[in-house]
């Protein structure tokens, strides 16, 4: 079968490689119809971040079930959302929801990203894709979706729901910050979760104008970041000390940084309200500081981490289905797989591949 390999910065080629076979009672394989490029490809793609090639690419499929182990509790003809990560259900991890640390798989394990894992599971820009544990990976795509319009739902879409949806359920109404920029289309997909989950304010700032343009398709109020205005000056009366609560930037209970650099990172954690929560959902490649004194003073929980994309994906998709969010908004170009080395690079904030191989 063929299938997109990364061979090193700006070079990919389609590798003719054996076709995966079923070898479990729960293994399913699956065709993939639609392919979103994550936002950590186009990095990968143009060099920025240093993955070592060679090894199988594309990581976030809406897929058709072929063919099923008599267990995988799928069936062929089925339409399904294959979460990025590798993951059993049966663990504790798992059990806990905690799919992104499986203790089945190595760690990190993921398709299409081999250089974090050291294994290679094969990647979804492929003419097939093997699914372990498919009873429990695979998540029937609802029929009203449409394939294209939720393909980035394996990752970056659970991705940004995360980051706001389990605050916005314990604190429904709460006012919303998100600031974009490296994680370009998971910021967006923040800022749409947030108007999902019935969000206050939501506040979008990025000085892309492309990226600002689909946060206010999805409901945001987007603005440019304008860093140096927005951080204000904190009140004489406290003599700025780190430990004031007056002053500075305004507060949002609910805080995401998607900016990906450190200045931005400050800036989010300074906005986010005494008792709020702030994640970021960037990945810092170099050293951060985190204002740990000012964090205190406020009682302010910082979430890293990588999402738990099986376990963020029913709710995810039924905001979809419900027509409450719309990941289609952040996309800005379709293309078939075919001519997916020429657009890989493509500069936009999210682009869908579909599968005419
Ligand atoms: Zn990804
Ligand atoms: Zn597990």
């Amino acid at each position: 079968m063929r299938q997109l390999t990364f061979i090193k910065p700006g070079k990919f080629e389609w590798q003719d490689v054996a076709a995966p076979k079923l070898t479990a009672d729960t293994d399913a394989i699956v065709k993939p119809i639609a392919v979103a490029r994550c936002d950590l490809d186009l990095y990968i793609a143009a060099g920025v971040v240093p993955y070592p090639g060679p090894f199988a690419f594309g990581h976030e499929a809406v897929a058709e079930v072929v063919d099923a182990g008599p267990k995988a509790n799928v069936k062929p003809g089925e339409r399904v959302v294959v979460p990025f990560q590798l993951s059993c259900g049966r663990c504790d991890p798992c059990k806990r929801g905690y799919t992104n640390t499986c203790d089945a798989f190595a760690p990190r394990a993921a398709y299409g990203l081999k250089p974090t894992s050291g294994v290679e599971y094969g990647g979804a820009l492929a003419e097939r894709m093997l699914v372990p544990f498919a009873d429990h990976m695979l998540v029937r795509l609802p029929a009203v979706l449409d394939p294209i319009a939720v393909a980035s739902a394996a990752d970056n879409v659970p991705d940004g729901w995360r980051a706001v949806a389990p605050h916005l359920k314990a604190r429904p109404g709460a006012s919303v910050l998100v600031v974009g920029g490296l994680a370009q289309s998971v910021g967006l997909y923040a800022a749409g979760a947030a108007r999902a989950c019935g969000a206050g304010r939501v506040l979008y700032l990025d000085d892309d104008p492309a990226r600002r343009a689909a946060a206010t398709r999805l409901g945001a109020v987007a603005e440019p970041l304008q860093l140096a205005e927005r951080r204000g000056t904190p009140k004489a009366s406290t003599g700025g000390s780190p430990l004031a609560l007056g002053g500075g930037p305004e507060q949002f209970d609910v805080t995401v940084d998607a900016a990906g650099n450190v200045d931005a990172l400050d800036f989010v954690i300074s906005s986010t309200a005494p008792n709020g929560v702030c994640t970021s959902v960037a990945i810092y490649f170099g050293p951060t500081q985190i204002p740990l004194t000012k964090m205190y003073g406020k009682g302010i929980t910082f979430i890293t981490g990588r999402v738990h994309a099986r376990a963020n994906l029913p709710e995810v998709l039924n905001a979809c289905a419900h027509g409450h969010f719309h990941p289609e908004h952040v996309t800005a170009r379709v293309v078939p797989f075919t001519q997916a080395i020429e657009a890989m690079t493509d500069a936009a904030p999210k682009l869908v591949f579909t599968n005419d191989l």
